[in-house]
């Protein structure tokens, strides 16, 4: 799939000037580029029929648009369908599509595999295998054979989006500008750990929702399921996120995983609304999805295993929930989809790898 092309797609619009000028063509010429990758989805540059044929020709020489279609697609019964795409490197990435009456959201990776190491993620057990260009990113949105249907994009596939945040944040930028898509940043969050060079930045630069995983209240429990925190904080997380108004368009959500014993107490509970409290943002609830017992070869000494976690019963998870917003912290469960598929939350593992 690879060419030895570079790839239009994943330039801003200032790249896009740099290529044209390069080229010879026109400086307006980048726009009308900008206009039939991102604006309408064009996979080949022979088509964008308002830029000259010479102009074309000279393009093609150098380059493609880089649209690469998914190598595998696997169906869930409840219509959640999940594809293996091919990246620019020669590597695999899994991105999942989640129907929802009017709603379509793609479930994007950022990276191939993740560094962040959490003891209940199947990705995070696979361990890291490289970054996603900004074109791997945007290929998973613009070479979805779902793309007309989508209404919403979250940065909760595979990899940890802060640690690739370059990346990230010009996908976002692209996605969203007057020349990409033009779509609204409320259509799009992106889901992290917390990482604290990363979260700074992507606050000040990113108009895009905000979900951090946080799954447990309390520091050193916390730290036993996932290595981020030794590095960063809850509490200094929750300092640096309290700065910042979340009263406007930008959304602030906390997901978190509900562990039977172990995340789904009444002490659980009330340190939520401890540390919650006062700050405009909703948790989200997330039944566990079981990985297997053995994938333990990235748990860090001291650390649990997938072994030592069982997912939450219905009933604690409701009282939980109900606990929380009683307490004036909105919370709501997430309903779980495509687990038949291993296409559901942390699921993703690629297996694929040749
Ligand atoms: N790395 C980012 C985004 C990808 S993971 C992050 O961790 O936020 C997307 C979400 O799935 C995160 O909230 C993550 O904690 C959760 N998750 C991981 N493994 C899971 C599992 N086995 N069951 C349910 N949710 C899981
Ligand atoms: Fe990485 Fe997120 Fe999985 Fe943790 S939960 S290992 S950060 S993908």
């Amino acid at each position: 799939m690879s060419t030895t092309k570079t790839p239009l797609l994943g330039l801003t619009l200032d790249e896009l000037k740099a290529v044209v000028a390069e080229e010879g063509l026109p400086a307006f010429a980048a726009r009308q580029l900008a206009g039939w990758i991102y604006g309408k989805g064009v996979g080949d540059i022979s088509s964008m029929s308002n830029i000259s044929i010479a102009g074309r020709k000279r393009l093609a020489e150098h380059h493609d648009v880089g649209l690469m279609t998914p190598l595998l697609r696997q169906l869930s019964a409840d219509g959640t369908a999940k594809y293996l795409f091919p990246t620019h490197g020669g590597g695999r990435v899994e991105t999942v599509f989640i129907p929802d009456g009017e709603r379509g959201t793609v479930c994007v990776s950022s990276q191939v595999g993740c560094r962040m190491g959490c003891a209940f993620c199947a990705t995070g057990q696979q361990g890291f295998q490289g970054h996603l260009t900004t074109a791997d990113i945007l290929n998973q949105v613009y070479s979805l054979p779902e793309r007309e249907r989508l209404t919403n994009i979250v940065f909760m596939g595979q990899g940890e989006p802060l640690d690739n945040l370059d990346a990230v944040l010009k996908a976002t930028q692209i996605l969203t500008a007057d020349y990409g898509w033009a779509w609204s940043p409320k259509r799009i969050t992106v889901s992290t750990v917390g990482l604290r060079k990363g979260l700074k930045r992507f606050l000040d630069e990113s108009p895009c929702h905000l979900a951090i995983s946080m799954h447990n209240p309390f520091g050193t429990e916390r730290a036993a399921m996932m290595p981020a925190e030794r590095s960063f904080a809850l509490t200094e997380m929750l300092q640096i996120l309290r700065r910042y108004d979340w009263t406007g368009q930008r959304r602030l959500s906390f997901e978190y995983i509900c562990f039977g014993g172990q995340t789904d107490t009444d002490r659980h509970a009330r340190e939520m609304v401890r540390l919650l409290g006062g700050l405009e943002c909703r948790v989200n609830l997330i039944r566990w999805h079981q990985i297997k017992a053995d994938a333990t070869e990235r748990c860090l000494p001291g650390m649990m295993t997938p072994a030592d976690m069982t997912p939450s019963d219905e009933k604690r998870m409701a009282d939980f929930r109900d606990y929380l917003n009683a307490h004036g912290v909105r919370c709501t469960i997430r309903a779980s989809r495509g687990q038949d598929i291993d296409a559901a939350c942390g699921l993703l593992r690629t297996k694929y790898q040749s």
